[in-house]
């Protein structure tokens, strides 16, 4: 067995669950705040699963782990608390890391998950604005039961921050969601640029039914705008030679290899990072069409990383140990790791 990654990995990202209570429009789980797609909230990992897949000898190597994921929000899983006591337990100097829309539970389960996350930790709440301008992204979820939530975990002595995305409708609002947020004892308010517009300056949002319901506008402050990614553009999505030179003029540097980290998502298979996770999920039910058909094209020349390594069939020393999955981070020749780890080549 090839050790490099058994004995290395410091860090474990985990999807607990793909399911949501909520639907911001710009999530992958569903179209522009519409129903969800259909591929998503089926899966959930229980305490018996994780205690099974991670023993707790192996735990103690770990430098960090949260939990966050591509398609669900943690909150949902049902033993979302147990599992993170347990790694607490397991690991006592592992740092601790849970991303959220808190929305959900009681205060009592708040206060509990703060005696899990009151030293080397860190939970992060989403929230896009103060009332009534928060519900405009996170769709679904109530500020004032995020703020009952967030006093109960912080009170307990739990360690709070909150990652505000930022758009035009909050804009002109952010130092009165900073100065709102700390007064009430978060610890750093992080504006996010969003990388989501791609090329337009808008989307149309959708209800539960399909109806459409308001506007979301692109922020105009330069420095959250993001950047108009080639990748999106119709000429790289649509042209299979332009994308070939847009991949050629890219040389990667695998980030899942320095950070020494591995994504688990919520079906329990190992990938290394979420971005190749989203990818697997993503083109097992895409349509054959423009840039999932070029995205299947360029990812079957970098095949071996992309096996799907389940710990549902195999323990973790065995996945991390295996041929396909030591090619992680060697063998990037795909739009995937272009995009999140390639840098332009020198001419
Ligand atoms: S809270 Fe997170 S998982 Fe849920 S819809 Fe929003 S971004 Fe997606
Ligand atoms: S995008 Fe590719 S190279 Fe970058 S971390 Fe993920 S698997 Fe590794």
């Amino acid at each position: 067995m090839n050790s490099d990654y058994v004995d290395q990995v410091k860090t474990i990202h985990i999807e607990l669950t793909d399911n949501c209570q909520a639907s911001c429009p710009q999530c992958p789980r569903n179209i522009s705040g519409g129903p969800a797609v259909e591929f998503v909230g089926r899966n959930e990992i229980r305490l018996k699963d994780f205690q099974g897949w991670f023993p707790a000898s192996w735990l103690t190597n770990l430098d960090r782990f949260y939990a966050c994921g591509n398609y669900g929000d943690p909150l949902l899983a049902r033993d979302c608390l147990e599992i993170f006591r347990y790694v607490r337990e397991s690991s006592p100097t592992t740092f601790l890391g849970l991303h959220t829309n808190a929305s959900l539970r009681d205060a009592t389960w708040w206060k509990n998950l703060a005696k899990v996350m009151s030293s080397s930790a860190r939970l992060t709440i989403g929230i896009d604005g103060l009332g009534g301008q928060h519900e405009l992204y996170r769709k679904g979820t109530n500020f004032n039961r995020i703020m009952r939530n967030a006093d109960a975990f912080i009170n307990a002595g739990g360690i709070a921050v909150a990652a505000c995305i930022v758009f035009k409708h909050n804009q002109d609002n952010l130092s009165e969601i900073e100065s709102t947020l700390l007064s009430r004892g978060f610890k750093e308010v992080i504006f996010k640029t969003n990388n989501r517009f791609n090329d337009k300056e808008h989307i149309q949002v959708y209800d539960d039914e399909g109806n459409p319901t308001h506007i979301l506008e692109r922020t105009t402050l330069p420095d959250y705008r993001g950047t108009n990614d080639p990748k999106w553009t119709d000429t790289v999505s649509s042209d299979e030679n332009e994308l070939e030179r847009w991949l050629d003029s890219k040389i990667i540097d695998p980030s899942c290899r320095t950070r020494k980290e591995i994504y688990v998502d919520s079906a329990g298979h190992v990938w290394p990072c979420c971005y190749i996770g989203e990818d697997m999920v993503e083109i097992a039910n895409a349509t054959k069409d423009g840039f999932s058909r070029l995205r299947s094209m360029s990812i079957s020349r970098s095949k071996a990383m992309f096996s799907a390594m389940s710990l549902r069939d195999s323990t973790i020393m065995d996945v991390l140990g295996r041929d396909p999955w030591q090619s992680a981070g060697k063998t990037c020749e795909n739009i995937t790791c272009a995009i999140h780890c390639g840098k332009k080549k020198s001419s």
